[in-house]
């Protein structure tokens, strides 16, 4: 493992500390805390500090839906429910679940007040490239976090792929999520004794293939085995999004050496 990827690791490792813990939210005190303080108190830290900030109880993309559907059943349809509509897409509700949200929430609250909602909702998600949007619903569907961009390796890589340590104890192990069509370069773990790398699929549909070898496709829980010395690689399928695991398997002189890409003549030939 190199220093620039230990370093990628270590970051990622300080953001999720980071992102645990209390909400923190001032729009009580920056708005009325002067003409009712004792209101902005109650706004800032006892609704958000203390009621949104019970995650283990219950979710922020649950809590989101519950809100959104209160507002827009009271016909609340102001800067609140814009405010909450942007927290909902942040707490990981995509463009399609929110439209089906309102629509359900309009046969049982009113068609007006679902008009009125998505003409809010209709600019919350419209700068959603459809890629962002397929991203977040993958990350919803999936145990381990997508994590950060993998910008140590992306010169090995063709697209865009992710990686989230999920262990650094024993044997390393991370989750490599790929966006569709993205895959890595032909590559050989080496190692004089031991070493090799194993996978095992998290979620959607991806490849592994060894030189000289047909293709294998890897669903969630697919394990696969590389030995060490083997060229191969591996990555997601053209119309799937596709996390693994990646166990990096200890071995004597282990090293990566990374070879030619994957080009599309023998990628589009896997079905
Ligand atoms: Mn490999």
């Amino acid at each position: 493992m190199n220093k620039l990827f230990l370093i990628s690791v270590l970051s990622i490792l300080t953001i999720n500390a980071m992102a645990q813990g209390k909400i923190v939210q001032t729009a009580g005190r920056d708005q009325l805390g002067k003409f009712a303080p004792k209101f902005a108190e109650l706004n800032d830290d006892v609704l958000f500090g203390e009621v949104w900030s019970r995650t283990d109880k219950l979710g922020l993309r649950d809590r989101s839906l519950v809100t959104i559907t209160s507002l827009i059943s009271q016909g609340i349809t102001d800067n609140s429910l814009t405010f909450h509509l942007q927290s909902a897409k942040k707490n990981g509700i995509t463009r399609e679940e929110i439209a089906e949200i309102i629509t359900h929430i309009g046969f049982y609250a009113g068609w007006p007040k679902a008009w009125a909602a998505f003409n809010l909702a209709k600019n919350v998600w419209a700068e959603d490239s459809t890629g962002q949007d397929a991203k977040t619903a993958f990350q919803n569907k999936m145990i381990f976090p997508i994590g950060e961009p993998n910008t140590a390796y992306a010169q090995y890589f063709i697209g865009n792929s992710y990686l989230a340590p999920v262990s650094k104890e024993m044997i390393p192990i991370f989750n490599v999520t790929f966006e569709p069509r993205c895959r890595n370069n032909w590559h050989i773990h080496k190692a004089s004794k031991g070493g090799g790398q194993m996978l095992i699929g998290v979620a959607g549909r991806g490849w592994y293939q060894e030189e000289g070898k047909a293709a294998v496709e890897i669903l969630p829980g697919t394990v696969i085995h590389i030995p060490a010395n083997v060229k191969h690689w591996h990555g997601a399928a053209a119309d799937s999004w596709f996390a693994h695991l990646a166990f990096e398997i200890p071995g004597e002189d282990s090293a990566n050496e990374w070879l030619e890409p994957v080009n599309d003549e023998q990628y589009n030939k896997l079905k």
